[in-house]
């Protein structure tokens, strides 16, 4: 499939990047790593990324501006499973040829050609396969960007899903490309420190509930007295992995300016993207997001995770002593 999809690129000579809502590293980097070895490998042809920018996911790179879709154009999705998020893109039927490459479980077809590995890590981990695997052109700037994609959506490795082959996959990324990973990690991992201390008070205030959920609803005010906006609480919710007392955590959000609430959960145990799929949202079995009307629209999503934990604790033969 791989083939077919290198052939599209060649015959295209306007081609637009689609990545999901709520943009991650994974999202830019799948995006800009493609868009830059289309340009390194064809630099005649236009390429733009559409969607929303990031100031705080700046070091990939400028965003394009959005322009009317001309005649004949490819559009390539990465690293989104449905029509409903992907991000900057009106209408699908403007498009002549439609792309999906996505290592999300499997939501919906909307592509001529659909490439799915919902084993693999990373959507960067999908294209680094790509350009692998295809006479599409790589250079430092582009592996330096895939590699973000994989450090950021494995965790720096700590998850099983295919963790050998992306190991060795950006293991030969950083030979060939004579990575400097301590830099890249900087540009990676560095923040600010209102979001350090956003993240005492959310450790602080998070409540448990008996069956080993942890959940927290962060105010627009508390946004406001702690400096940082609605998407900085889903940037650091991986911090909260392998405590004693917590199985699955979520976040709830309020996001004034978009005028919703948003919610990112994490497991190290029960699957949650089916629950999260009855409340207006999805992802993976234990990185899964939703999105809400008000803070309250919460409380059956929590208290749903909450019999999800029960149920996986009864299974693994775990008694709970508050039972
Ligand atoms: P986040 O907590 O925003 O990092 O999202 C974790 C995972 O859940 C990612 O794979 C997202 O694509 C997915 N996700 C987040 N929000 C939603 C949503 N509203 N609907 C479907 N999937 C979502």
């Amino acid at each position: 499939m791989f083939n077919e999809i290198y052939e599209l690129i060649k015959q295209y000579d306007n081609i637009i990047i689609a990545r999901h809502i709520g943009v991650d590293p994974d999202a830019m980097a799948a995006s800009f790593g493609l868009k830059n070895s289309i340009l390194l490998t064809f630099p005649k042809k236009s390429v733009k990324i559409a969607g929303t920018g990031s100031n705080r996911f700046g070091y990939f790179g400028k965003y394009d501006k959005p322009e009317a879709v001309r005649e004949h154009t490819l559009l390539i999705v990465v690293d989104t499973p449905d029509t409903r998020r992907i991000d900057g893109i009106e209408e699908l039927t403007k498009y002549e040829k439609i792309v999906k490459m996505d290592h999300h479980p499997f939501i919906e077809k909307f592509a001529d050609v659909e490439y799915i590995d919902d084993q693999a890590s990373s959507a960067a981990q999908i294209v680094l396969e790509f350009l692998n695997e295809t006479p599409m052109l790589m250079d430092n700037m582009i592996a330096s960007q895939l590699f973000w994609g994989i450090i950021s959506d494995t965790n720096r490795f700590m998850y099983s899903n295919s963790i050998t082959k992306a190991m060795h996959l950006t293991a030969d990324l950083i030979k060939k490309y004579d990575l400097d990973v301590t830099k890249l990690y900087a540009s990676l991992y560095a923040r600010p420190l209102q979001e350090v201390r956003l993240e005492g008070y959310i450790a602080q205030n998070l409540v448990l509930t008996e069956n080993h959920v942890a959940y927290i609803k962060i105010t627009d005010k508390v946004l406001q007295e702690y400096h940082v906006d609605a998407a900085s609480p889903g940037n650091m919710i991986g911090n909260f992995n392998y405590i004693d007392e917590i199985l699955v955590w979520i976040f709830v959000t309020e996001d004034v300016k978009n005028n919703n609430i948003r919610v990112s959960i994490r497991s190290r145990g029960p699957v949650i993207n089916t629950t999260a799929e009855k409340y207006n949202g999805g992802g993976h079995k234990f990185a899964s997001g939703a999105k809400l009307k008000t803070l309250d629209e919460a409380d059956p999503l929590i208290n749903d995770l909450d019999a999800v934990c029960k149920k996986y604790l009864k299974e693994q033969g775990v008694e709970n002593n508050e039972d």
